[in-house]
């Protein structure tokens, strides 16, 4: 439906832009959806590692991420690597403030804050899919049962155990195992149970197809008299006498009583002319996804896992198997090179070497995203200034933060006591 001038209008149609469209609808608002590409999520929501998990909700930038990062430089193997391909970028004044801001949260004081913040946004937004999965005419493959996080240094397993019991103590459900036990609940992994030196298995988390969640969303958000506009990239915001009042596109300007950015990794883009310098950039990750996998309906793996040492993941969906990983700081580089994609090809290989053994990189469908991730390791929700709102920086959290962090947006837009603490997502913060 065209809307003249909606209550709301959420630049970026991913996962967090469509969330918070669809809360604000539940909520009696009239929404529009402004998105750039042809169709909805086709950017970093399109092909994630489909998984829901509170789990993870640690940052990235934990203590030590600086010399691992500057250890990338020299090529040694780091979760998080720094590419020279971003130098260029890098010496820009808004991602070495950025970088120096990450660097700076790092602590571990920092880091726990950060991280028992997104475990409680990540609990609340978990208990909303699961509502909404069931008012969507949803099929995004969601068949419960955990996540398993396997290990293979015991350093890693120890420094991983700890920090899921203190996560315990605040209501995530865990379990630590043998990599024999571990083979028992995902039996796949039994070639390489002899490998780890442990797992975790976490009941509550699970996969999910972040896209089709994504159609399902957009498809309902219409049905109720929402406005989904593609192939609109917004250019630039409108400032009114006293307040942001819309944003300017090529086939011209769209009007709203609110304009929320919800544009991912792009979302520092349209705020930098107002003097906003949002501390939100991409660190690109890919995916492989190998199709029609005939042996995942006979025994293959039921179960995401998670691969400590390897930092990928790999998730069965929808009779395919998807392998997603790597984080590199490369500013927005788009390209897709062998190089960049064999080693997830060799981790599949490390993870399940008897289903990945005549697979070629020709067989997968490739994808890369950018990750928004933002300095302090938290996403950035609510009020800007008058008229514009933001919900965005979800790093590698955005599916599991999305439905939650929807709500909480649409609550405090519409002066509703939000039912987890907004004070450590404030839009503005230092
Ligand atoms: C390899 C990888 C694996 C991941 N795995 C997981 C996982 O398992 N679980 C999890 O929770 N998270 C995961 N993530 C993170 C998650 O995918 C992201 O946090 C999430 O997709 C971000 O959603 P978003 O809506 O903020 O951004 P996006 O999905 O990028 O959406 C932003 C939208 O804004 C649009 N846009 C941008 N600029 C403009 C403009 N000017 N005008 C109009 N539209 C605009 C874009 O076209 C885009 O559609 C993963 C990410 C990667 C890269």
């Amino acid at each position: 439906m065209k809307l003249e001038n909606p209550d709301y209008q959420i630049i970026g149609g991913g996962l967090i832009g469509l969330s918070t469209a669809y809360a604000l609808q539940k909520q009696g608002a009239s929404v529009r959806v402004v998105e750039a590409r042809e169709n909805v999520a086709l950017e970093t929501s399109f092909a994630n590692a489909g998984m829901v998990h509170a789990s993870l909700c640690d940052p990235w930038n934990g203590p030590g991420v600086g010399r691992q990062m500057l250890g990338s430089l020299l090529g040694r193997p780091s979760p998080m690597t720094l590419s020279m391909r971003a130098f260029p970028g890098m010496l820009g004044p808004d991602m070495l403030r950025w970088g120096l801001k990450f660097l700076k949260h790092s602590t571990s004081i920092n880091h726990w804050n950060a991280t028992k913040t997104n475990y409680a946004l990540a609990h609340y937004s978990m208990a909303k899919i699961s509502k909404w999965r069931e008012e969507l005419d949803i099929d995004d493959d969601y068949t419960g049962k955990g996540l398993l996080k396997i290990f293979r240094e015991a350093q890693a397993f120890e420094e991983s155990v700890a920090l899921t019991s203190k996560l315990q103590t605040i209501g995530l459900k865990a379990k630590t195992l043998s990599g024999t036990q571990a083979a028992q609940i995902e039996p796949a992994l039994g070639p390489i149970a002899g490998d780890l030196v442990g797992a975790i298995y976490y009941p509550d988390d699970y996969k999910a197809d972040a896209y089709n969640y994504c159609t399902a969303l957009a498809r309902t958000i219409l049905k109720q008299g929402g406005e989904i506009v593609t192939d609109r990239p917004a250019s630039a915001l409108i400032q009114g006498a006293d307040k942001t009042i819309g944003v300017s596109t090529k086939m011209g300007d769209l009007l709203a009583r609110t304009t929320i950015i919800a544009s991912g990794a792009r979302s520092a883009d349209l705020l930098r002319p107002l003097g906003i310098r949002l501390p939100v950039r991409p660190v690109k990750g890919y995916s492989l996804t190998f199709l029609d996998m005939a042996f995942l309906n006979k025994g293959g793996p039921k179960l995401p896992v998670v691969d400590d040492g390897l930092h990928c993941a790999v998730t069965p969906l929808h009779g395919a198997l998807r392998i997603a990983g790597t984080a590199e700081i490369t500013g927005f580089d788009t390209s897709m090179t062998t190089k960049r994609l064999s080693p997830l090809l060799e981790m599949l290989r490390d993870v399940y070497p008897k289903l990945a053994e005549n697979l070629t990189l020709k067989d997968a469908q490739t994808w890369h995203g950018f990750r928004p991730v933002s300095a302090d390791g938290m996403p950035f929700i609510g009020t800007l200034c008058p008229g514009l709102a933001i919900n965005t920086g979800h790093g590698h959290m955005g599916w599991t933060l999305s439905a939650g962090s929807g709500v909480l947006l649409a609550d405090l837009l519409l002066g509703k006591r939000p039912k987890i603490d907004p004070a450590p997502f404030k839009a503005r913060r230092p």
